[in-house]
Parts: C-alpha cells; structure tokens; sequence
C-alpha cells in the first residue's frame, strides 16, 4: 500500500499547505497522488486512490472552477504587466505590453487550467472537507 493510500485510508486531513502545495504540483490535494488527469484538459472524476472527487457535488461548482481559472490568470497577467511596466519605468514597452498581454491573457488560462482546477479543488477541500460524497 502506498503512503498516500495509507493516508486516505487513515482519514488524517492534510494541512491546508499541504493541501495547497499537492495542488501546484497537479496531485490530488487530500492524499498526494499523481494522476489526477488522463491529460493537461481532461480530469478524472475521482482520485484513483482516496476516491475524492474532482468535481464536487454541488450546484455551480464547474462555474466556480472556471471563474478561479479566469481570476487566477488575470491575477498572474496584471502582476506580469505591472512587473515589466515598474521595471521599465520611465519607458515601458507599451506596445509589447498591449499585444503581449493580449496573447497572455488568452494562453495564461489554457497553461494554467490543470493548476486552476487542482488549486480550486484544495479551496474547496478547506471550506468542505470530504465527509465520503461519492
Ligand atoms: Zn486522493
């Protein structure tokens, strides 16, 4: 048995750190374990070794996933501009800028969207902790 079977199996709730790190690194937040995707845009339903599933039963919550998909990028976009912007001050490249961050803002939520999801998931693990919903 694996540790993080050993684990799940205990029932002992990770820190939210923990929680919080295993999603960054796409593992599945309450055991640890790798393969939460079949591929960067296709999640499991559960997690093949706690059985915690990925979407949670509850209305709106792939609403919710997508919008702190959206939000997450945004956030990452505006540090991102405003880090070039600060840099380069008195002369920022505004058109780089313009059009860098246009493309940005439509590649940054694709790039981030397995990280979204797990991340979304730890929130939602912390506000909600898994009482066996299957
Ligand atoms: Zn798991």
């Amino acid at each position: 048995m694996s540790d993080a079977a050993k684990r799940a199996g205990a029932g002992i709730t990770p820190s939210y750190r923990t929680m919080l790190l295993r999603a960054l690194r796409q593992r599945c937040p309450n055991c640890g374990a790798p393969s939460l995707f079949y591929s960067w845009f296709r999640m499991r339903e559960a997690c093949p070794v706690c059985g915690l599933r990925t979407e949670r039963q509850e209305e709106g919550y792939i609403v919710g996933a997508y919008m702190f998909n959206i939000v997450f990028s945004e956030m990452i976009w505006a540090a991102i501009c405003v880090g070039v912007a600060i840099v380069t001050w008195p002369s920022p490249p505004w058109n780089l800028l313009l059009y860098g961050g246009g493309i940005l803002m439509l590649v940054l939520p694709l790039i981030l969207y397995p990280f979204s999801k797990t991340l979304f998931l730890a929130f939602d693990l912390m506000f909600r902790p898994d009482e066996g919903e299957q």
